[in-house]
């Protein structure tokens, strides 16, 4: 396990819709670095919008992934509190430590904020799709023996999810709507269901998505093929609607939902953001005097997720649909980017 430099085995985007299996050098690790052998790597919706460039983020030729988690191989001069063999996760973004932003404690608004496997402007941090991945020691924590580097890889979108129920204003024994049940979703209504929520109803057109919802913990299900989801929400609540929303998809429809089904005085948190613009029914908003907060990422939480999940309290395993070697890397990508149904998070090992 130890690292002995040298080359590794990536899964390289060649260019725009074409990964290739390559024998690259190793990343070399500066003082303040860990190399991390890396065990087990997710497939982001962000890599499989970046197979084809439409978001600009990833330029080739690049290694993408950011949601891992492995070993310690290796780390820099300076670092002293990590040995090699540790079983580590890191955050999926690097914030700078010295600007505006992270000096209020907000690294994920950093103005200098980097994200493995993303190439903006100037910089290029490859990911981990990778044998081997060199991260700032900041960014890295520990593990507990109780979680997989499978589960560990789905700590990113658990720490979105339990950013955004913490940007929610929920006081105990609330009802929560929550509208989209894919990943996020999903665990959304876990986060808020340890927030303090009595009540979380799930709102999703997938039936599947709905009885995993019930699964993980949704009091309450609605299909908006069968009506008016905020209406429905409004029935279950006495009329009045529900304390709280949060709107996990991004586009008209639900944004308008998640700000219907809330009672006067109530909030809705938006993480979806799938259209850069939707319609905003202002007067709704304004007249019934709602608060609508946007939530972008995590900020810190990842401790906290480490610890609610290897209690068992945020469950990540109905939500992996497919452990694969790096190797058919190609294969799930383009499966995943068909968008073949049914198919939430694929994980791959290096
Ligand atoms: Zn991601
Ligand atoms: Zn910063």
């Amino acid at each position: 396990m130890a690292y002995h430099g040298g080359y590794m085995v990536a899964l390289l985007l060649k260019q725009y819709m074409h990964l290739e299996m390559v024998r690259m050098p190793a990343p070399e690790i500066g003082p303040e670095d860990v190399l991390v052998r890396v065990r087990a790597c997710g497939i982001c919706g962000s890599d499989v919008h970046g197979l084809d460039g439409s978001s600009g983020r990833r330029i080739p030729p690049l290694v993408m992934g950011h949601e891992a988690a492995g070993e310690v191989a290796e780390t820099g001069a300076a670092v002293r509190d990590l040995r090699v063999g540790e079983r580590v996760t890191f955050d999926s973004t690097v914030s700078c430590g010295r600007c505006f932003y992270c000096a209020r404690g907000e690294i994920n608004l950093c103005d200098n904020r980097q994200v493995l496997g993303v190439s903006p402007g100037p910089y290029r941090r490859d990911g981990a799709f990778a044998e081997y991945v060199a991260v700032p020691r900041p960014i890295v924590y520990r593990l507990p023996d109780s979680l997989s580097f499978e589960q560990a890889a789905l700590i990113e979108a658990v720490s979105v999810a339990v950013h955004a129920a913490g940007m929610t204003p929920v006081r105990a024994g609330d009802t929560a709507a929550v509208i989209g049940s894919g990943m996020i979703g999903l665990l959304a209504i876990q986060a808020l269901r340890h927030a303090g929520c009595a009540r979380v109803i799930a709102v999703d057109p997938d039936e599947t998505r709905l009885t995993l919802a019930r699964q993980l913990g949704a009091t309450e299900v609605f299909n908006p093929g069968a009506g008016d989801p905020a209406a429905a929400i409004r029935e279950m609540t006495g009329g009045r609607g529900a304390d709280v929303a949060i709107e996990c998809v991004g586009a008209s429809e639900p944004v308008r939902a998640a700000i219907a089904c809330v009672r006067k005085g109530g909030a809705v948190t938006l993480v979806g953001n799938l259209a850069p613009e939707v319609e905003f029914p202002l007067q709704a908003v304004v007249t019934r005097q709602l608060r609508v907060q946007g939530s972008c990422a995590s900020s810190g939480e990842y401790p906290a997720c480490i610890e609610l999940m290897a209690k068992g309290a945020m469950r990540v395993d109905p939500l992996i649909s497919a452990v694969a070697p790096l190797a058919e890397g190609p294969a799930w990508f383009a499966r995943l980017y068909r968008r073949e149904p049914g198919l939430m998070k694929v994980i791959l090992k290096p």
